[in-house]
């Protein structure tokens, strides 16, 4: 061994973190959808350690870093994901470094570490994620425990040129030796690579035995650091080396590993002094080995195909290991390996070896907790310095690196995904994602609707308008511009572009369309030719047939209409496709919100039970709708309402789309929480007990004023001689199709007498029968 005035203190390079933002987006996909509040502990692994140039022992992390299933990595260790920043600032950093290196303690005092490298590594990741600004705050701490006596160590060798007493280079047969591991491993695909092992060559070697073929690899023994017994352990024998792999840049230190496996030699070292050959592998080969070592099946192919075929001399080339002598012995760790040994009731750290770690870790944990003067030889560095060299937190900025239109949906989905935290942990936000909305009108309601709907998340909304915008519309119309008005611009068109500009991630169509009305004669005047080759169509049916096809692809249909009779025809499809339809109408203070009861088609439905589904918009009615704007002034024509009536109904539209995507009564967790204000309130929103149907707290109508302020939600069954979702119209209408729908354009009477109202008001007194004139 070199004389003590030859020894040089080690310098050990701290590691520094290294993120693929692939690592922020899992995370933030993670805290937003599954974690939630939670801010336990949570193991993640480091994905590989090598240098990328810029930092001398990076960690680098990505979203593989979460999954479980990679196998151990090169390191692992735990995410602590805080919910604020004043957690992150508050959080006892010295005490959860202490704790991180309790686990390696733990590995070291048992040996687990000498099979398993990667835990001489352990980690800990604090972080606190601004999900609104795509900023993630971190700090990473690799813990290491500063020995009594600082290490030292023999001036640092170049390994490339150190030879066995034979003349072979020692670069070219250790890397022969790990090539040759490398296939196996790729032949087998079991990892026969670790990151640090025993090397031993045998006296022949290093007698220099000139008979012996060129190569000494075959007498080069390889091991994890347990194998070797009399090495074990350590005592001074030139025939063993440790090997790390180790890419520290700086050529006059080594990694952070290699300050752990000292120590942990140090622990189990005898009383007089020894010492421990160590390589530190380095260099580009080096480096490739790494990168196999923490994927084995991701980068061994690759790895393999760049490395198997090298000469002696390219390796050689490449080649920037290390080689030195340091002394060790117990003395060196003594004031902790007392502590340990008190704290466990044992005379020496070797009666805790052959036992599993079971309680040990715990039991340090304990004392770190409750007595922390037990463990106070613990003096544990490693948190990891900031871009101004000090130890601080770093920030990872996302929002920089994304694309606006993909932060902006992201920012969409997150209001929606907060309150599944507390508020409403069962809303579906997949559901109201992927549910196609079709708006019939595009004007004042369909407008407020359309926002409401982006509002919840929703991504497809088809609007179907025949109208212009006028100059009347931009102030009342939410979607609509000056400039709309300018270019009279089609209100379907200019309303879903509008939409898209809004949120770009939005897929919204503007259909012009005429909705078949009764009381309105069609042309039946021939004018394109059908698609499907049934020769001549006039352009009504066209708009027929699109209207069919739009609302059989749509789940949800809003009837939005100016009109009473533009919403009996999307009310018979409905009924007859079993599609939802909410109707929404307005009249001068009152508004009308209400969903149609078809919910299945009828062929499905129950016969004879009329009473077991609720009634539509024509239900009410006595004779059918005709054309309404005949005889009426300019006043009665438009729709002349109080300005906040569309808002106000187009919301509770949207809202009673969204109560009926959930028909699961909320649990009761759902009601727990919150502040006494909130819980008052949702104690209101309870359903009353003793309710009979599927979804009791959801009403069929919400009927409101905003002249006295009142709001009521009554329920109303199905009338069966409705002229609109009656059996005899749907059956009628499914068998008939358009012929039907123009019959009943020509003359609405048609209607009555299909559905059986005639029939039926023959022993009627029509003067009983209330009217609902708003509507
Ligand atoms: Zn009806």
């Amino acid at each position: 061994m070199s004389s003590p005035s030859s020894m040089n203190k080690t310098l050990f390079q701290a590691p520094h973190s290294a993120f693929d933002p692939t690592f922020w987006e899992k995370l933030y996909d993670l805290k937003l959808n599954v974690l939630k509040l939670d801010s336990s502990e949570l193991p993640i692994r480091a994905d590989a350690i090598c240098s990328d140039g810029k930092y001398s022992q990076p960690v680098e992390f990505s979203s593989k870093s979460y999954d479980d299933t990679m196998g151990s990595g090169l390191a692992t260790g735990t995410l602590v994901n805080v919910n604020t920043v004043e957690e992150f600032r508050d959080y006892d950093k010295k005490k959860a470094l202490k704790r991180t290196f309790v686990r390696i303690l733990t590995s070291m005092l048992t040996l687990s570490a000498a099979k398993d490298p990667s835990e001489l590594k352990s980690f800990i990741l604090l972080a606190f994620s601004d999900l609104k600004a795509y900023r993630f705050t971190y700090w990473l701490g690799v813990p290491a425990v500063i020995p009594d006596t600082a290490f030292t160590s023999t001036p640092i060798q170049m390994l490339r040129d150190s030879h066995f007493e034979n003349g072979c280079s020692m670069s070219v047969e250790l890397y022969r030796l790990l090539l040759k591991k490398l296939q196996l491993s790729r032949d087998t695909g079991i990892s026969e690579l670790q990151q640090v092992f025993a090397l031993r060559a045998p006296a022949s070697a290093w007698t220099g035995d000139q008979s012996e073929s060129h190569s000494q690899m075959q007498h080069i023994q390889h091991a994890d650091l347990l194998t070797f017994e009399e090495a074990w352990p350590m005592r001074h024998d030139p025939s063993v080396h440790l090997v790390v792999l180790d890419s520290t840049a700086e050529a006059g230190g080594f990694g952070w590993t290699l300050r752990n496996l000292l120590v942990m030699l140090a622990i189990h070292a005898p009383e007089e002094e020894s010492a421990v050959q160590i390589i530190g592998l380095r260099g580009s080969v080096a480096k490739k080995l790494c990168s196999a070592l923490s994927d084995v099946k991701g980068n061994l192919e690759a790895v393999s195909a760049q490395l198997l075929n090298l000469t002696d001399d390219e390796i050689l080339s490449s080649d920037e290991s290390v080689l030195s002598t340091f002394p060790i012995s117990v003395s060196m760790v003594q004031p902790l390996v007392d502590q340990v040994c008190a704290l466990c009731n044992v005379t020496t750290v070797s009666a805790l070896t052959p036992e599993p770690s079971l309680g040990l870790q715990e039991r340090f944990l304990e004392a770190l907790d409750n007595t922390p003067e037990q463990l106070s030889a613990l003096a544990v560095v490693g948190w990891e310095t900031n871009e101004r060299g000090k130890p601080g937190p770093r920030v990872a900025d996302l929002s920089q690196a994304l694309d606006s239109s993909y932060l902006m949906a992201q920012a969409v989905d997150l209001n929606l995904r907060l309150m599944k935290w507390r508020l409403w942990p069962s809303l579906d936000t997949e559901r109201l994602a992927n549910t196609r909305c079709l708006l019939l009108g595009a004007g004042t309601l369909g407008c407020a609707v359309a926002r409401a709907l982006l509002g919840w998340g929703v991504r497809d909304i088809t609007l179907v308008d025949n109208g212009r915008v006028s100059y009347s519309n931009p102030a009342r119309q939410c979607l609509f511009e000056f400039e709309d008005a300018e270019a009279r611009s089609f209100k379907a068109v200019a309303a879903a572009t509008r939409l898209r500009k809004i949120f770009p991630g939005v897929r919204s169509e503007g259909v012009v369309l005429n909705i078949p009305m009764p009381g309105h004669p069609l042309n039946l005047t021939p004018q394109t030719t059908a698609q499907d080759g049934e020769g001549s169509v006039s352009e009504d049916e066209v708009q027929y047939r699109r209207l069919d096809e739009l609302i059989r692809s749509h789940d949800v249909c809003f009837a939005l209409t100016d009109s009473r009779e533009a919403r009996w025809l999307p009310t018979v499809m409905c009924a007859a496709y079993g599609k939802l339809l909410i109707n929404t109408a307005l009249g001068f203070d009152t508004y009308l919100v209400m969903r149609h009861g078809q919910t299945q088609p009828p062929s499905e439905a129950q016969e004879d039970a009329p009473e077991s589904r609720l009634g539509c918009y024509f239900c009410n009615d006595i004779v059918a709708a005709s054309n309404s704007q005949k005889d009426r002034t300019l006043d009665q024509q438009c729709t002349v309402t109080r300005p906040g009536l569309s808002f106000i109904a187009a919301a509770l539209a949207v809202e009673l789309m969204v109560a009926l995507a959930h028909p699961q009564k909320p649990t009761q967790n759902e009601y727990d929480g919150g502040s006494d204000d909130e819980k008052e309130e949702k104690e209101e929103r309870k359903p009353a007990s003793g309710a009979v149907t599927a979804a009791p707290e959801i009403p069929h109508q919400i009927r409101g004023s905003v002249a006295g302020f009142t709001q009521f939600t009554p329920h109303a069954p199905a009338f069966n001689c409705c002229t609109a979702c009656s059996a005899p119209i749907v059956q009628t209408f499914l068998e008939r199709g358009f012929d039907f729908v123009q019959q009943a354009c020509q003359d609405s009477s048609v209607l009555e007498a299909t559905s059986g109202i005639t029939r039926l008001m023959e022993f009627v007194d029509v003067d009983d029968v209330g009217s609902d004139d708003d509507f």
